[in-house]
């Protein structure tokens, strides 16, 4: 839901996108075959999909079959980093979208981070994308990049009402940490209820049920 969102703002902004997906071992394979439906949907002028097997180093929920996926917390229970965060997935997202946009010419690099209703994953805080452009203005030859999260300060219910003004097709969406083969929640873990929240909150049913 986040990354198609920041997709369509950056069509809404007048960016010619080039959407990158990495499968990088997750539970949820059927997230890489809805990002590239929606890339297309959406009006993306190309979708990658890059390949790069966290499952070799696991410590995981999401890499790592040995590890369960927690349930959710309640709201005021979410502190401390949970299984589900992957060690530095933000850092390797991040350098594989730079290459490539270093190889297109591209200098601004967009991702759906959100620092509001996150789980505490430390590489969702601006702080860390600052660095990060940082990092990238210094790392390469043609410099002058920009790092930008536009969903950064939304709650989960601005995201969906964005989503739905930007008419992107949220039944197409997964936000599941680890979803049926069709795609369809599980209803337990944090990433069902923090969607589930945004949906109530935004007075909006959830299209994908
Ligand atoms: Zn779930």
């Amino acid at each position: 839901m986040d990354s198609a969102t920041t997709l369509a703002l950056a069509l809404e902004d007048g960016f010619e996108a080039h959407a990158l997906t990495v499968r990088y071992g997750q539970r949820h394979g059927i997230e890489v075959e809805r990002a590239q439906e929606l890339a297309v949907a959406l009006g993306a002028r190309s979708h990658r999909v890059v390949d790069v097997d966290l499952r070799a180093f696991g410590g995981s929920a999401l890499t790592d079959d040995r590890v369960p996926v927690p349930a959710a917390r309640a709201r005021d229970e979410r502190h401390g980093i949970p299984a589900t965060y992957v060690p530095a997935r933000n850092t390797l997202l991040l350098a594989l979208a730079l290459a490539w946009a270093e190889t297109l010419g591209a200098r601004e690099l967009h991702l759906g981070a959100n620092a509001v209703d996150y789980s505490g994953y430390p590489d969702c805080r601006p702080e860390f994308l600052e660095a990060f452009e940082r990092v990238a203005n210094l790392g390469t030859r043609a410099g002058r990049f920009h790092v930008r999260a536009p969903l950064m300060c939304l709650s989960k219910a601005d995201i969906v009402r964005e989503a739905v003004r930007l008419g992107v097709d949220l039944g197409r969406t997964v936000s599941c940490y680890d979803p049926g083969p069709t795609g369809a929640g599980c209803g337990m873990c944090e990433a069902c209820a923090l969607r589930a929240e945004g949906f109530r909150e935004a007075g909006l049913p959830d299209p994908a049920g």
